[in-house]
């Protein structure tokens, strides 16, 4: 990747293009109300387009493009090596277009303009392109039936997915649902998240000029209430691929419930483990991934590592090192590479978790951190924050704060750390700091989350499953196992 300068992010971002409208059917249309939504950039508190509000006539109006184009078979019966060559064209173009995305990421939702281009953009192609590459080397099963009987056993994409999507990583997140989606032969209607659907609606024109054809991939941006649940509850969706809160994943078990019994798939919040034990052999490591485990993407992560558990005898010279990297990770411009963290996704969310913050400062000890901050007198950004001595049934230890704030709470052997790791209705990821292999192994055993990261943070990869135990959800995105969400199996007897 070419490194641009501040100067050269703030002249391309005065030149960038937002696309406002919807994307039913392979073109760009108002919402049939008129209705419009501001889109706002949280670093500077500047609105950036009015956007299509879709309700229930747009989602009608897209989940029937979806059906049609499912039904004709313009890209649910092409072969496989078809979808590959589409696919992997995709994958070129969000590379080719890198800076436009990376920029509208960073305007939309406050993240740095040089992680998303060097994290989210390259990793929305890559896993585009590890779908393409996938699907036609994927074998359907004849089951052991002796002669007389053949029994094939063959997957089939379900039809309609809806997908719906949070700020946090707008493009990853689309990306993550779309392209397993895609790859199968589904058609797909993508809901963006209110605070960031300019990613969305560039992917799926950039998806037709890489050959996708017309309603394939609809984007129908709009409220949660009124496009997100209008979708939930659509009598024509197959299925419905959803991430973001644990709150709102209920829901669309409900929705479906309540509709033609849909399937759900949700990946939801989470309160991720970091288990750092005294037989450590690398503190600075351990210490660095601690503090990107929380406050990479200001802390607006799922899968953030917002609970340290340090065992008692490190526990000073640990939060000591801590210390030292939030002093270096403090927010700045977002579009300026010198800046370590970006700002809040907006204004509610920021006062969100500075209530998390205001009720820390009585329970637990404020290490660092704590404030609210404008950057050139602007946005709404927050320092990195450290609580030590949290109990561990503490609001800022037990709850989602979604931010840049890390709880620390020590821990004496195993037995401890595990019980404590594992008492919270979250179970989405946790890490674990050992140089004893078999400890390592021992605690990966019990720890009730989808992922265990050993010796790292929040490893995370195309070809491994993600996705949470308890209230994080159920059913993984990313690697073979998501095309599971989006394929059924389909037994054809034949006797001969
Ligand atoms: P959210 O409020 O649950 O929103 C997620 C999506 O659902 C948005 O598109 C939202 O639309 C929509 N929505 C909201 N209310 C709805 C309703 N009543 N009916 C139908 N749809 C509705 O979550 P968020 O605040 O955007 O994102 C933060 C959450 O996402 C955190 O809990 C985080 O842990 C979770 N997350 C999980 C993962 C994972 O893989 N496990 C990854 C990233 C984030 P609006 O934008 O209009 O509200
Ligand atoms: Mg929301």
């Amino acid at each position: 990747m070419s490194e641009l300068s501040h100067k050269e992010w703030i002249a391309r971002a005065s030149e960038i293009r937002f696309r406002e409208k919807a994307f039913i059917d392979g073109k760009a249309v108002p919402a049939r109300s008129g209705r419009t939504f501001a889109s706002v950039n949280p670093a500077t508190g500047e609105t950036l387009a009015e956007v299509a509000s879709c309700g229930e006539e747009d989602i009608d109006l897209a989940v029937a493009a979806a059906r049609r184009s499912f039904e004709s078979g313009v890209w649910s019966r092409t072969s496989p090596a078809h979808r590959k060559q589409v696919l992997l064209r995709l994958a070129e173009l969000l590379r080719e277009n890198l800076h436009e995305l990376a920029l509208l990421e960073s305007l939309d939702m406050g993240k740095l303009v040089r992680d998303a281009a060097s994290i989210d953009v390259p990793g929305s192609a890559a896993i585009f392109q590890w779908y393409g590459e996938a699907i036609d080397k994927i074998y359907d099963e004849v089951a052991p039936t002796g002669r007389g009987d053949l029994a094939l056993v063959r997957r089939e994409p379900l039809g309609v997915v809806g997908a719906v999507v949070p700020w946090n990583f707008p493009l990853d997140m689309a990306t993550w649902k779309c392209a397993p989606a895609l790859a199968a032969g589904n058609s797909v209607v993508l809901k963006p998240a209110e605070q960031s659907p300019f990613s969305a609606l560039r992917l799926a024109e950039l998806a037709m000029e890489a050959g996708l054809p017309a309603g394939v991939l609809n984007v129908v941006p709009g409220l949660g209430e009124t496009a997100g649940q209008a979708l939930g509850r659509h009598m024509d969706v197959d299925c419905l691929a959803f991430t973001g809160s644990t709150a709102v994943g209920k829901m669309f078990l409900q929705y479906s419930g309540q509709s033609n019994m849909k399937q759900v798939w949700l990946e939801t919040g989470g309160k991720s483990p970091n288990l750092v034990f005294a037989d450590c052999g690398d503190l600075d490591a351990a210490a660095d991934m601690a503090a990107f485990g929380i406050f990479f993407n200001q802390g607006e992560v799922c899968s953030a590592n917002s609970r340290l558990f340090v065992e008692h005898r490190i526990k000073d010279a640990f939060v000591e090192r801590l210390v030292q990297r939030a002093a270096a990770t403090q927010p700045g411009d977002p579009l300026d590479p010198a800046s370590r963290m970006g700002a809040m996704v907006d204004t509610r969310h920021a006062a969100n978790v500075m209530r998390f913050i205001e009720g820390g400062r009585k329970s637990a000890r404020l290490v660092t951190g704590g404030a609210q901050l404008a950057v050139n007198g602007r946005g709404s950004f927050i320092q990195p924050t450290i609580f030590d001595n949290v109990a561990h049934d503490d609001p800022l230890a037990r709850d989602e704060i979604f931010g840049p704030v890390l709880s620390v709470v020590a821990f004496d052997g195993e037995e401890e750390a595990l019980r404590l790791a594992n008492d919270s209705i979250y179970g989405l990821a946790a890490s674990v700091w050992t140089d004893s292999l078999s400890r390592a192994h021992r605690v990966a055993d019990r720890l009730r989350v989808g992922t265990v990261s050993v010796n790292t943070v929040d490893a995370l990869s195309p070809m491994t499953p993600f996705g949470g135990f308890k209230q994080s959800g159920f059913g993984r995105d990313l690697s073979l196992h998501a095309l599971d969400k989006y394929t059924a199996l389909k037994t054809t007897w034949i006797k001969y």
